[in-house]
């Protein structure tokens, strides 16, 4: 059996992309030592079903999993006009972006639960929306309560009734707040030219005009976003290592504002406010953009997995094969190649 097929996931998510002819007979193949994470570890719930294997073998990219990063990757290749499988080991596509009936007759976001990072850019290019995807905004963005009753911190987006909420504790954290939100503003204007392409490395000589433009691009603003917050370089230096109890002791002094944002900082980082490198999670607070507005994070109709049902229809749509219960075990290397050339299936499908 001959495979066409390559996976080049690092590459997956750039615009300008060459079709691959990579193509090797079985016996120039054989399997790389890493083998994937057996399919049958408790840890992950295996698919009842059968895996159907799809009529046609050979495709032009093959992407193993169909969470919503797996499936934006197989949406922008088929939209290029490559020939993509996906192939998803779950009977449900969407990997942590899912929305599933955990009690019968009530639907949840099972994992993620908030869309932010979701790049606006995704959601035109692809048309989520004509799929199906709608955020609904969340305001209030928290509710923290208190053993006395009425007396409670809500925060949201009006800056003014923020103040008013966290002023029933501490007029001082009121004023604080609204130079904090300011402060993680700024550190966002930092990160945000690196978000929507690949790191730039100045030191690649082999790199192509396109990508020594993106490159100089991302320097250039990097540089000016750099220097026009130059006051605060040695705070965003702790933003990206110290402990978050760290600095939001510094900024505030009531227990119910710090233990309200701390949440920003470890929450799915699996890591406690004090460990080094919290204070980088307290950043996703403002790093989300929803609807339009930055700094937002929004809820999905349909929860998290609409996200990824709207993808994977776009994605169908431009012609890419979708296919579930479908457990890779093995990347198939084709040593004459010098490269991985396809992948053997938990029934010894290749
Ligand atoms: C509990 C929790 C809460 C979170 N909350 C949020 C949130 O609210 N907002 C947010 O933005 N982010 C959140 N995240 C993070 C976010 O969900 C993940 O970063 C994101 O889902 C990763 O997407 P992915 O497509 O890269 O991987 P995954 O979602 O992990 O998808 C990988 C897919 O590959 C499949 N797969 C793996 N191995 C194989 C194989 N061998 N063969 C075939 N298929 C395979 C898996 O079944 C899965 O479907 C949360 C994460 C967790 C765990």
């Amino acid at each position: 059996m001959k495979i066409r097929a390559a996976i080049r996931a690092n590459h997956l998510l750039r615009p300008a992309l060459r079709r691959s002819t990579v193509t090797g007979a079985c016996g120039n193949l054989h399997a790389v030592d890493s083998t994937l994470p057996p399919s049958h570890s408790p840890k992950y719930e295996t698919s009842p079903f059968p895996f159907i294997a799809p009529v046609r073998r050979k495709r032009d990219a093959i992407i193993v999993g169909g969470g919503h990063n797996g499936l934006v990757a197989a949406a922008y290749l088929a939209k290029q006009g490559l020939d993509v499988l996906v192939l998803e080991r779950r009977t449900l596509l969407g990997g942590a972006a899912v929305t599933e009936e955990i009690v019968h007759g009530f639907k949840f976001s099972r994992a993620s639960y908030l869309a932010g990072l979701l790049r606006p850019q995704i959601i035109t290019e692809l048309g989520l929306e004509k799929h199906g995807f709608k955020y609904l905004p969340r305001d209030p963005s928290s509710f923290t309560p208190t053993n006395v009753a009425g007396r409670h911190l809500i925060l949201g987006s009006s800056e003014e009734e923020n103040w008013q909420s966290i002023a029933q504790f501490s007029t001082r954290d009121a004023d604080a707040f609204v130079e904090y939100e300011d402060f993680l503003g700024k550190a966002r204007e930092l990160v945000e030219p690196l978000l929507d392409g690949g790191p730039p490395n100045p030191f690649d000589q082999a790199a192509k005009w396109k990508e020594r433009r993106h490159t100089l691009q991302t320097l250039k603003t990097l540089l000016s976003a750099g220097w026009k917050h130059r006051q605060s370089l040695l705070p965003f230096y702790e933003l990206f290592t110290a402990p978050a109890a760290h600095l939001l002791d510094r900024w505030f002094e009531s227990d119910i504002l710090k233990a309200t944002l701390a949440t920003d900082a470890v929450i799915g980082a699996m890591i406690g406010p004090r460990q080094a490198g919290s204070a980088y999670v307290l950043l996703h607070h403002v790093m989300g953009e929803a609807a339009g507005r930055k700094g937002v994070w929004a809820y999905v109709e349909g929860g998290m997995g609409a996200i990824s049902k709207s993808i994977a229809e776009a994605a169908k749509a431009w012609g890419a094969e979708v296919v579930t219960s479908a457990t890779v075990t093995r990347l198939v290397y084709d040593d004459a190649q010098k490269r991985i050339a396809g992948v053997e299936m938990q029934d010894g499908t290749r």
